[in-house]
């Protein structure tokens, strides 16, 4: 089973490049997968004492040439860390650690906040605080530009691109004031997105998009406001045509930016990104299986979570399927990460449970696991992560 741990310019910044790629590659880690851009974060380090950092919009963290971009140029974070970058990249070659570009995609609130017109647009009509849409021809250029800077200035081994589907409409919201109950149905619908450019897409498409999103905005006022009746309202929607092909449209202009990133630098580098759709629910089983293959095949790697057993088993039965099998990772992330919110998680994730995840992650046929995060765990923690690697039955 091969290893990588994601791990923060930051941290490096803080703690030395040379000393903490050193203590990595002296777990038997093989890659380090290092931010190249983050979202906002307030990250604590348990590493060379207690450190917070702390970014609120996100930014970029590698030194990115802003000529080669077009309309969006990088917002680079400090030259400090940015220059981290590059002795990280200098310093895994040295000693023969792998160096993957972790890279977010549409979780950017910095792009929404300078270039208004990218954002997501809820079906209602307000702008998304949170990021930006991948239908948007800006975004995806910044995006395949990013990753070509990165391969032309590093020679990256892997750009495991974060976030690349539509994200959830509420993710991340600052102190959310949301004291209504948003039933599944409004909170699926809620995550279309109403952009200028997904608004285009769907009218070349020939739907009419005005009347559909009448149609959506009081199909979701009804059940926030009105009293909900799911059932049948889900039941009226799954005859709307035009709602099933603007959502999969959605869904579709994420699949085609992960293409991009691969036709561009796809010669030098494995590509991946993770495999979860939004709409599961409101189009069936079979066109999002549909979806989820397109996906699978966009990209050359499939990045799964340790903590989604279900979820990984469907993805890796459609990867099966398609006629060159990607290889699959997976993302670990212990139960002391602040990431780890929800209950279901942190049952799934208790220590005692460690060694069963990962088996029934190797199970699906995974053979790459990265450790999430190299700066947020002490060592003790990566000590226990390696053993339990150590133990895995690999057929
Ligand atoms: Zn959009």
């Amino acid at each position: 089973m091969r290893t990588t741990t994601y791990c923060y310019p930051w941290d490096l910044a803080r703690l030395g490049v040379a000393r903490a790629l050193g203590e990595i590659a002296g777990h038997g880690i093989q890659a380090i997968d290092l931010a190249a851009n983050y979202h906002p974060i307030d990250a604590l380090s348990p590493r060379g004492g207690v450190n917070l950092f702390s970014d609120a919009r996100g930014a970029v963290y590698f030194p990115a040439r802003a000529g080669r971009y077009g309309r969006i140029k990088p917002l680079i974070h400090s030259p400090e860390i940015a220059g981290a970058w590059s002795l990280a990249a200098e310093e895994a070659a040295r000693i023969g650690l792998g160096l993957n570009s972790w890279t977010i995609t549409l979780f950017q609130p910095w792009i929404r906040d300078a270039h208004p017109d990218c954002a997501r647009v809820l079906p209602w009509g307000d702008s998304s605080g949170s990021g930006v849409c991948a239908a948007n021809p800006d975004v995806r250029t910044y995006i395949v530009e990013l990753c070509a800077d990165l391969a032309d200035q590093f020679g990256i081994d892997l750009f495991r691109l974060e976030g690349v589907l539509p994200h959830t409409f509420d993710l991340d919201w600052l102190r959310p004031r949301a004291l209504v109950r948003i039933s599944a149905l409004a909170r699926t619908l809620s995550n279309l997105c109403f952009c200028g450019s997904c608004k285009a897409r769907g009218k070349a498409a020939g739907i009419d998009v005005s009347a559909l999103q009448a149609r959506v905005v009081r199909t979701i006022e009804a059940e926030i406001v009105g009293e909900p009746n799911s059932d049948e309202r889900a039941a009226a929607l799954a005859l709307d045509a035009d709602l099933m092909a603007f959502a999969e449209s959605h869904a579709r202009a994420s699949i085609e930016l992960v293409g991009e990133v691969a036709a561009r630098v796809g010669h030098a580098a494995r590509v991946s990104a993770n495999a979860i759709t939004p709409y599961r629910s409101l189009l069936g089983d079979a066109r999002d299986d549909a979806l989820l293959t397109g996906f699978i095949t966009a990209g050359t790697q499939v990045d799964l979570n340790v903590l989604n057993p279900a979820g990984n088993r469907l993805v890796a039965a459609l990867n099966a399927a398609v006629e060159s099998p990607r290889p699959l990772s997976a993302l670990y992330v212990t139960i002391r990460n602040p990431t780890v919110t929800s209950a279901a998680q942190v049952a799934e994730s208790g220590v005692d449970k460690m060694l069963q995840n990962l088996q029934a992650t190797a199970d699906v046929g995974v053979r790459e696991l990265s450790l999430y995060n190299y700066g947020l765990l002490p060592d003790a923690d990566v000590r226990v992560f390696m053993e339990a690697v150590g133990q895995l039955r690999l057929d």
